[in-house]
């Protein structure tokens, strides 16, 4: 097995100390490149098990990045801080693959250029990470929930009921977004940051999926994919699935869009989306289709034989005719054509954080230093999904979560090379 060694990272003197509070990805990665530089490192998490949320992702295929040419890649996160940029440039899609071979874990490109490792799964990558963090001396703490810091500005944990003290060296907090709560990452830090005056962004849902007002003919339809659609908001459309909930729509096209749609429901209280039933059929072609004589069939029998449309998508199109407050028997075949083109689906509201992929807002990167630590607070560095960015999925929230753990680490390595290490605040 390939052994990444950081080989830029010149060790430390012996004796110097680091608490990683959360131990996902973001944590780890930082454990490992603090411990490689000779770092005594402790992980504390609240959790009784490291990596719940990473173990999570690995469920339905561990997307660990995406070989697209990386300033396409850095143009998903939208208008991109040059912190994290700079974090991801240093640390890009092929350094993470490369890694994540040396744990024995090697990496293939799917046929949309997301990055998977050939076993889909993160259980074997996590377990033989875990061994390689005790081998390089990581120690861990779990059930360790950090509630802040103590009169004299040390780290504070309740374990067991008990209240436990810690001053190392140095801090990296990789306490994660808000989402998915019972895996961990509770977002409960952005309180006790924000009492330290931290500027924090409000976490709000991102990769999240939406609520409209269905009827119950489309509640019939809960659970059912909408496959190779084309999802359209304002300027930009998406190609890809969306699945009818019991309250409305997710699915990977509607997350990709969920960032511009969240801002205008909170905005307006409700927005509309438009989907593209047939995006590979085109409109004129369509037309002409439908405007056949359909003879005895009812139009629901000709409809669907004509599509090939399932009858979820059938219904769709029906209730994207209500919004019109018309009636698809009272158009002729280019209006039904055009409909199938573009639904309107009017969503009502965001669904809540706890079901959300992950989190947008969190510590805003003008808070940091060039080495990811907080200005106010010299010693304590960040990382991971508990900073101020958002991506859709693809790969892209983990590759800015492993860019920044190690952006951090060697933040934390620089700081304990050319500092008095003091992390207490008065
Ligand atoms: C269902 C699902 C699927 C996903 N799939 C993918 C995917 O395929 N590809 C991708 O790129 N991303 C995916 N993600 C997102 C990815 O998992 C996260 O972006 C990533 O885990 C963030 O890493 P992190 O280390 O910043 O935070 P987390 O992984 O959330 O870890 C934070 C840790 O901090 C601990 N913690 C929090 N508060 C405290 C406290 N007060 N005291 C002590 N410990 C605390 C938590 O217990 C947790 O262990 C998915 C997410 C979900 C929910």
């Amino acid at each position: 097995m390939q052994t990444v060694t950081f080989p830029e990272l010149d060790r430390l003197p012996e004796g110097k100390t680091a608490a990683i509070i959360g131990g996902g990805p973001a944590g780890l990665i930082a454990a490992e490149v603090l411990a490689r530089a000779g770092v005594a490192v402790t992980v504390y998490d609240q959790m009784p098990s490291l990596g719940r949320k990473f173990m999570m992702a690995g469920r339905g295929g561990l997307n660990l990045t995406h070989s697209e040419e990386l300033s396409l890649f850095l143009a998903r996160y939208g208008d991109i801080d040059p912190l994290l940029r700079k974090a991801i440039e240093a640390f890009p899609p092929a350094a993470l693959r490369a890694w994540a071979d040396s744990m024995g874990a090697a990496t293939f490109v799917g046929s949309s250029g997301r990055v998977f490792p050939e076993t889909l799964k993160t259980s074997p990558l996590l377990r033989t990470w875990l061994l390689r963090l005790g081998n390089l001396g990581v120690k861990t703490k779990l059930r360790h929930r950090w509630d802040g810091f103590d009169a004299d500005g040390n780290l504070r944990f309740a374990a067991d009921g008990k209240e436990v003290s810690v001053a190392p060296d140095v801090v990296v907090l990789a306490l994660g977004g808000a989402s998915w709560a019972k895996l961990g990452s509770d977002g409960k830090w952005a309180d006790i940051l924000a009492a330290q005056k931290i500027a924090i962004s409000p976490l709000q849902p991102t990769n999240c999926g939406f609520t409209a007002a269905w009827s119950d003919v489309l509640l019939g339809f809960e659970g059912t994919p909408l496959k190779r659609i084309s999802l359209t908001f304002g300027e930009r459309s998406v190609r890809g699935e969306a699945m009818i909930t019991r309250d409305g729509l997710e699915g990977g096209a509607v997350y990709a869009l969920s960032s511009p749609i969240r801002d205008a429901i909170l905005k307006h209280g409700e927005t509309t989306v438009t989907i593209d039933l047939l995006p590979d059929v085109a409109l004129a072609k369509l037309g002409e289709r439908l405007s056949a004589a359909r003879g005895k069939q009812s139009l629901s029998n000709f409809l669907r034989k004509a599509t090939h449309l399932s009858p979820a998508a059938l219904s769709l199109v029906r209730e994207g005719a209500l919004i019109k407050g018309l009636t698809l028997a009272a158009l002729n075949g280019k209006d039904i054509a055009a409909l199938i083109k573009s639904v309107p689906v009017k969503l009502t509201g965001v669904q809540p954080i706890a079901t959300a992929i992950s989190t947008a807002g969190g510590i805003r990167f003008s808070e940091l230093d060039e080495g990811f630590m907080l200005k106010r607070y010299p010693g304590i560095f960040a990382a991971g999904e508990m900073l101020d960015w958002e991506a859709p999925t693809g790969g892209y929230l983990l590759q800015a979560t492993f860019a920044t753990g190690v952006a951090a680490a060697r933040g934390a390595i620089e700081f304990l090379r050319y500092s008095v290490p003091d992390v207490r605040k008065g």
